[in-house]
This record gives structure tokens, C-alpha cells and sequence, in this order.
């Protein structure tokens, strides 16, 4: 039985009730007044159910579907302003005992190489990170309760935190590891991480049981428990995400927002962040052998029907997509982008050699992070290393309340703009910061309290001054 409020996989993201969801989808495709009556419920920027949201998603008047893209791009705008944060993937280990079809990390590989950071090694990747101006990390690792242990995970979040090369550090530690219990969720948010990350991969039972079909990570009810035990483990920032490729996207869709339903259900607060990466090729991994990759058109309208039926999910996009495919999925909804990512376990730190291959996928994005930063300049967003809110305490639903009272023009705006002097100060080229220096300017116009961009003002030159870590 479907039931949002159960504790139970098969019930929150129950297979019938998707199947439902679909079929009612697709007798709705082109009811031109329902679909207006939805888009009306959107406006009012609440949200919409996975029902709802399923009849947009499959929608096939052009003239509807202009109107959806329009109004994803309106309530990215009000929510999130022209703000990008920026991020980057750190590897720790792709140590895995998982038999995952689809990552080249599942354990009969025996031809990547694997690897194990060491502290000294955690140590030069986050130097060579600060280096390049990032703040915010997102860690990965594969699942080793051997070689890469909660302990493990622990001690490297330690000496990310205590690194503070030159003017750099790193502010915020988003973790993406394993599923696992109440108790380590306890001691990564003791640790002080930001986000607790986990993709689902598929939510259709069966098909997940087959691409996963070795391993602690086959138990379909684990792993899309996860979330749940995190939060009783008081981490308040969950990021849901499929790997879309692996099964059809429509199902992927409608569960991943019964999900997001189930979240707010029984936690009073949904998903900090939703991420939408795509199957990509890597070592032993073909990515044809799928059959449900889904083209550049449908992805943009995933994008923009999350957007529009959870207004208050941020939305993620990684490396794994082009430089074109990245600037058209921007302003429907993405609002985090990774800048020169490395997959590979110590590839900030070291070019690796072709025959060590330990790369987790092919990145499709290979830009510096100083060009990602322009190129988003260049396109009037602004690259925010901001990283204030859990900082403050602003996590679940705390943060939930600063973005539905409106206040972020005045505390995300400002943040942004002062992390941004920071960057051009410390990692920018000399093309990038004027470029940077004329948008704060500019931008400076947009924060709505006087008293505020007053106080901005006077910051943006203590930064010059060499003052940092400034936020509101
Ligand atoms: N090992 C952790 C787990 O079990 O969830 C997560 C870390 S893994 C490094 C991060 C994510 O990479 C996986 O959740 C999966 O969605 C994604 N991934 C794996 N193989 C991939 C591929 N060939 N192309 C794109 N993404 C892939």
C-alpha cells in the first residue's frame, strides 16, 4: 500500500502507486486544461505532487511545454537569483565491495587501479583544491568496510578542516558515501559535514537488485532507507539523486519526488539538494549496454519539471556533462555546478599516468575552475563559494524558512558577492578578476537593505585588505 508517512521503502516509493502515476501521466499528456490547472498550482511556487508533476513531465503541447520552461526559469530566478555555487568532487578511495553493473569500482574490476588516499595524500589533493580557489567539497568514496571505514571517512573530514593553506580553506564538507546506520550518520554530522549525499541509482526495485547484484548495496530497502537514518542521525541536509540511464526516466522521476513527499511527510523537511547525473563511460563501463540514456531534450525537461515541483530543492550538475549542456540546464534550474573536477583518487594533486587508471567516469567539463568562474560571469550568474548557512545553524527546515521569507537577497545575495571578492583576490587571473570586480559592482545594486550593501561594502574592502570569511 502506498503510504508516504511509512518507514518502509516499498511503501513510500511504492512500485503500484508509480505505475499509477505514469499510466495517469500519459492519459493526461494533452489535456491542455488539466495541465493548465498545474501550472497554475506551480505559480503559486508551493511545489506539486508526483502526480502532477509526471503530467508535466510527459506533456506534449509544444505551446505547454514552452510555458513549463518559462516558469522553471521564473522560479529559479525568485528563489535563487543569478547565484551558481560552486563545489568540487574529492575521491578518497575507490576501495568497493559492490558488484555495481554500471561503475567501473564494482570488485571484479581487476583492472583499475586502486588507491587509498592517505592523510599526507588528503592533505596535498586539498592544498592543490584550496589552490584553485575552491570551499566547498563533496567527498566520494566506494564501500570498503576494510579499507575505507567509518574511521577512515572521519579522520580525513579532520584533516580537511585543519588545512588552511595560504588564505584558503575548505568551509563545507558534503559527504558522499555508502548507506550506513544511525550511528555513523551521528558521527559524520558530529564530524560537521554539510550535506549527507546518496543517489538512489534506480528506484525500481527489480531492476536495482540486478545492477547491483553483489554486495551490502543490493538491499533495496537499505539503501533507499538511508535518508531516514541519516536524519534520526541529525543530519538535516539529505541530497537525493538517480542516475538516470539505468532505467526509465519517467519511473525515476515520479519516485524521486514521492521521495521528496516522503521527506517532508515524516521529517517536516525535504531534500536540501536533488542532483541528475547521467551514466557516462569509464573504465569497463559501456555506456550503450544501457538501453534507457535519455537525450539532452529530455534532460532539460527533468530539470525543469524538478524545479517546478520542488521550489525549494536546490539542484546539482556535475562535470559529467558538457560545457553546452550545463549552460542550457542553468537557468531551469541548476543552482550547484563542480568546476574542474578530477575522478580519479589523487588526481588533484598528480596528473595520473595513463596505465594507473583509478577514474571513476570520463568528465565531459575539463575547463580550469578560473574559466568555469568566467564563463559564468560571462552569462551574468554569479559563482557563489559562500558556504554560510549550516555554518550559522541554517540547515532543514531553518533553511527551508530563509528562502520561503524571501530573505536571501539579503543574506545569499551578499554572501555570494563577498566569497566571489574572496576568489578574485586570492585565485583569479588577471582577465577573470576585472570581469569579477565590474559584476560586484553591478550587483552590489541588487541588495534590496541599504544598511546591508553598506556593510558589504565596507567587507568587499577588508577582503582586498586581506580579511576573510566574512558572512551574514
Ligand atoms: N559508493 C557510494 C555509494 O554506494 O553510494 C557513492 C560514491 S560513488 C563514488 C558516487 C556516484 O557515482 C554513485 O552513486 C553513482 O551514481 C555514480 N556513478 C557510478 N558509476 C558511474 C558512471 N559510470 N557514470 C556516471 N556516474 C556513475
Amino acid at each position: 500500500m502506498y503510504n508516504p508517512s511509512s518507514m518502509r521503502a516499498e511503501e513510500f516509493i511504492n512500485h503500484e502507486e508509480v505505475l499509477a502515476t505514469l499510466a495517469y501521466a500519459q492519459e493526461n499528456k494533452s489535456n491542455a486544461e488539466l495541465i493548465d490547472r498545474i501550472l497554475d498550482k506551480a505559480r503559486e511556487r508551493k511545489g506539486l505532487s508526483h502526480r502532477e508533476a509526471a503530467v508535466l513531465l510527459d506533456c506534449d503541447i509544444p505551446e505547454k511545454n514552452e510555458e513549463i520552461c518559462a516558469l522553471a526559469r521564473q522560479i529559479k530566478e525568485d528563489f535563487y537569483g543569478n547565484r551558481i555555487v560552486m563545489f568540487a568532487p574529492l575521491y578518497l578511495s575507490n576501495y568497493c565491495v559492490n558488484g555495481c553493473v554500471y561503475c567501473p569500482y564494482h570488485m571484479k574490476n581487476k583492472h583499475i587501479a586502486r588507491k587509498k588516499l592517505t592523510q599526507e595524500e588528503v592533505r596535498a589533493e586539498v592544498i592543490a583544491l584550496q589552490d584553485m580557489g575552491h570551499k566547498r567539497l563533496a567527498l566520494e568514496a566506494g564501500e570498503d568496510p576494510v579499507n575505507n571505514p567509518i574511521e577512515y571517512i572521519l579522520e580525513c573530514i579532520d584533516t580537511i578542516y585543519s588545512i588552511h593553506h595560504k588564505n584558503g580553506d575548505i568551509r563545507r564538507v558534503n559527504v558522499n558515501i555508502a548507506a550506513t546506520t544511525v550511528e555513523n550518520y551521528r558521527k559524520l554530522k558530529d564530524a560537521g559535514i554539510g550535506t549527507y549525499i546518496l543517489f538512489q541509482e534506480t528506484y525500481h526495485k527489480e531492476s536495482y537488485e540486478k545492477l547491483h547484484p553483489t554486495g551490502p548495496k543490493h538491499d533495496y530497502a537499505y539503501h533507499t532507507e538511508a535518508m531516514d537514518r541519516a536524519m534520526e542521525g541529525g543530519i538535516d541536509d539529505v541530497g537525493l539523486g538517480v542516475l538516470f540511464g539505468l532505467e526509465l526516466y519517467r519511473y525515476e522521476f515520479a519516485a524521486l519526488l514521492m521521495h521528496a513527499e516522503h521527506l517532508e511527510a515524516v521529517h517536516g523537511v525535504g531534500p536540501h539538494t536533488i542532483s541528475v547525473p547521467r551514466l557516462k563511460r569509464a573504465e569497463d563501463i559501456d555506456p550503450d549496454t544501457f538501453d534507457n540514456g535519455i537525450d539532452d531534450d529530455t534532460f532539460a525537461k527533468i530539470i525543469a519539471c524538478i524545479r517546478i515541483s520542488v521550489p525549494y530543492t536546490g539542484m546539482i550538475i556535475s562535470t559529467r556533462e558538457s560545457q553546452a549542456c550545463r549552460e542550457r540546464v542553468l537557468s531551469l534550474g541548476i543552482s550547484q555546478i563542480s568546476g574542474a573536477s578530477k575522478t580519479s583518487v589523487g588526481g588533484y594533486a598528480n596528473e595520473e599516468p595513463e596505465e594507473e587508471n583509478s577514474e571513476q567516469f570520463d568528465v565531459s567539463d575539463k575547463r580550469t575552475l578560473d574559466e568555469v568562474v568566467r564563463w559564468l560571469m560571462e552569462m551574468d550568474y554569479i559563482p557563489s563559494f559562500c558556504t554560510a548557512c549550516y555554518r550559522e545553524g541554517r540547515t532543514g527546515d531553518r533553511f527551508m524558512e530563509l528562502c520561503k521569507s524571501r530573505q536571501i537577497q539579503n543574506c545569499c545575495h551578499p554572501n555570494a558577492l563577498m566569497t566571489l571578492q574572496e576568489y578574485l583576490t586570492d585565485y583569479a587571473t588577471e582577465d577573470t578578476r576585472r570581469i569579477g570586480e565590474a559584476m560586484i559592482q553591478k550587483e552590489l545594486l541588487n541588495i534590496p537593505k541599504e544598511n546591508v550593501r553598506e556593510t558589504v561594502i565596507e567587507k568587499l574592502e577588508r577582503i582586498k585588505d586581506g580579511e576573510r570569511d566574512f558572512r551574514f
